[in-house]
């Protein structure tokens, strides 16, 4: 790593703004055990409180960004927020991270035209629905022909064998009501010409089958998490713009599926959905505590375990919402899980660009899960779905919410 002068301290002239938050660190070491990075890889820069010296070494001009230890300590952060969750100082560290990320997308030292190849086509892909079902339709075939033989070791041949399990058609979504006079609008995100397709059809049922008129706002578009976290700020500020305007009806709530999206959504800024943005999970258990025999529901036994996404834990905080809806159905009984890291390892695009890590992390994660022998798994973060699905040994099914519900609704 390149030092140009000793780290300084706080409060000295600063070559990069919207660092100074990091002076807020105590260097306590409270966050280190939650860390999952710090416990793989068990040095100083891969754990929160390293990250926050390296980001004033940043800030303050003693480190360059160009840097390639830098830039792996800072872009190997998984996104958790587990450190955030515990910090007795309130450090803001997952903005902290975005503008970090921010500063070295600003100083690309090492980015190869594939990368950039690879970010130009996702960031277009996200803002335009015909792209996503070329981009599907690519990525179905490629799975289906083995294509990851053809290609060299890295990012787009992990990626081709790492989806495969979860790659779904695209979906017929048609909302049963127009904006103005709905219940509720539905997020779809970006995810749905590859995996989310029969997530969202799931929920449309479910919704439906419960009497609820279900908007899908056009014009709606990725919520930008992808693009705020990878440093891209001004991708993630027009793809935010989108929403705003799409989902600008006022008092309706905006059902989410996905934690990663439900926690980006719900900090937008102000004016934004923000309070009005709901998981699908938790406006369903409101509407059930208060009308329990609202819908038949099978009976037949099942065993569940939950997983429990970062994003949900630490940012949404709905950890204890998704068990409690699931144990008010008839036959579901929750498995217990036992401890776990505090992160999968999906990380975002971590699952790819980190894979030797975020497997050992994602296979530490099914064990617990599956310690108590579950007939099926739960998790409502895509992300983590496609990761876990890709390393689990057997055919145990891996659901999102919606999925699990509309499959226990009974038959009208
Ligand atoms: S818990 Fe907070 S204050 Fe303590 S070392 Fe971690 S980031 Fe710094
Ligand atoms: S966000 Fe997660 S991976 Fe990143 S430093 Fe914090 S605890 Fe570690």
């Amino acid at each position: 790593m390149t030092l140009a002068k000793p780290l300084g301290a706080p409060g000295q002239p600063q070559r990069f703004e919207g660092l100074s938050a990091a002076d807020q660190c105590v260097h306590c070491g409270l966050c280190l055990p939650h860390c999952p990075t710090y416990a793989w890889h068990a040095v100083e820069g891969d754990s929160p409180r390293g990250r926050l010296t390296l980001m004033q070494g940043l800030a303050q001009g003693h480190l360059e960004p160009e840097s390639p230890r830098l830039r792996e300590h800072l872009e190997g952060c998984l996104g958790c927020r587990s450190c955030e969750a515990v910090c007795p100082a309130r450090v803001p560290f997952a903005a902290l991270m975005d503008r970090a990320r921010a500063i070295l997308v600003d100083h690309p030292a090492t980015h190869s035209p594939g990368e950039r190849l690879r970010h130009a086509a996702q960031h277009q892909a996200m803002k335009h629905p015909l792209l996503r079902d070329i981009g599907g339709l690519a990525a179905r075939g490629a799975v289906r022909l083995r294509a990851q033989r053809l290609l060299p070791q890295g990012p787009w041949r992990r990626s081709v064998e790492h989806v495969g399990a979860s790659l779904a058609r695209a979906p017929h979504l048609r909302g049963t009501v127009t904006p103005e006079t709905a219940d509720v609008l539905l997020f779809t995100g970006c995810m749905d010409r590859f995996f989310t397709g029969p997530d969202l059809e799931a929920a449309l049922r479910v919704l439906d089958r419960l009497g609820f008129g279900v908007a899908i706002p056009p014009g709606q578009t990725c919520c930008g998490a992808l693009a705020r976290h990878a440093g891209h700020t001004g991708e993630a500020q027009e793809l935010e713009a989108r929403n705003l305007a799409a989902f600008a009806h006022p008092e309706r709530p905006v059902i989410v599926l996905d934690s990663g999206c439900e926690a980006s959504l719900r900090e937008y800024p102000e004016g934004g959905p923000g309070s009005r943005v709901s998981s699908l999970t938790r406006f369903l258990l409101r509407y059930l505590r208060a009308t329990p025999d609202a819908a038949p529901w099978l009976d037949r036994p099942v065993r569940v375990a939950l997983h429990l996404p970062c994003t949900l834990r630490n940012v949404t905080r709905e950890g204890r919402e998704l068990p409690e809806l699931l144990a008010r159905l008839p036959g579901v009984t929750l498995a217990s899980v036992s401890a776990a890291p505090n992160c999968c390892g999906a990380g975002g695009t971590a699952m790819l660009t980190q894979p030797r890590m975020a497997d050992d992390l994602g296979r530490a994660t099914l064990a617990a899960l599956r310690a108590d022998q579950p007939d099926i798994i739960v998790s409502a973060n895509v992300g983590c779905s496609v990761h876990l699905r890709a390393l689990v040994e057997e055919g145990i099914p891996i659901l999102s919410p919606a999925r699990f519900l509309a499959g226990r609704l009974a038959r009208p």
